[in-house]
């Protein structure tokens, strides 16, 4: 069963604060070169997914072997992943900046919402209902299904307006800012806060000398 997002706990790779930012984040920068990514083949995008805590360690396990039997159809879903994973960081990253959306990111996240919520289900839990989805049977597009669903709701919410993007010179992570003076620059301060510091530092001396 995938579990639902949201009220995660940040950690140093988690700091996103949203599941689909999080999953913009696996590229460490996008559109600058040797950006690293964390999910270079099927085996590490359903680790990650463990790791973030979207799937119960059996079910990963059950991907690791249903991928293994159809390597071709596993390529072909994280790819699609990845497409998903650029529209969607295209798109908070423009919001981000004060711009508008592009409307191809646009296009691209709204065609994985709808494939997405023909899977999404109700269910009954205590004395009411929650969202939830329909049993994954192995899939691996599965794995997608909650990141779409966290991009739909935070476009949808006010919290939009406190998605920011790392300050550092080389990153590009997104996150939400939930100081209370809404004046968080980094993605992490031991990080890029602590990196950008020490460059400003090499560049005072530089001139002093
Ligand atoms: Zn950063």
């Amino acid at each position: 069963m995938i579990v639902e997002s949201g009220g995660r706990e940040m950690t140093a790779e988690f700091v996103g604060g949203r599941l689909c930012l999080d999953f913009a984040n696996t590229v460490h920068a996008f559109g600058v070169e040797e950006s690293g990514d964390d999910l270079p083949d099927v085996s590490a995008w359903i680790a990650w997914t463990r790791r973030v805590g979207a799937i119960a360690a059996s079910e990963a396990r059950q991907l690791e072997s249903s991928a293994s039997k159809q390597a071709h159809a596993a390529d072909a879903a994280l790819a699609c992943a990845k497409s998903v994973r650029a529209a969607v960081y295209g798109m908070f990253s423009s919001i981000a900046a004060g711009r508008a959306a592009r409307a191809d990111d646009l296009a691209t996240l709204n065609a994985s919402v709808a494939e997405t919520m023909a899977h999404a289900r109700v269910t009954p839990k205590g004395d009411g209902f929650v969202w939830a989805w329909e049993d994954s049977g192995g899939r691996l597009d599965a794995l997608l299904w909650p990141i779409v669903r966290s991009a739909a709701d935070l476009l949808a919410s006010p919290d939009l307006a406190r998605v920011r993007e790392c300050a550092g010179e080389t990153c590009s992570w997104l996150f939400v800012d939930t100081s209370k003076n809404q004046s968080r620059r980094w993605c992490d301060m031991k990080v890029c806060g602590n990196r950008s510091k020490v460059a400003r530092f090499h560049r005072r001396r530089k001139r002093a000398n």
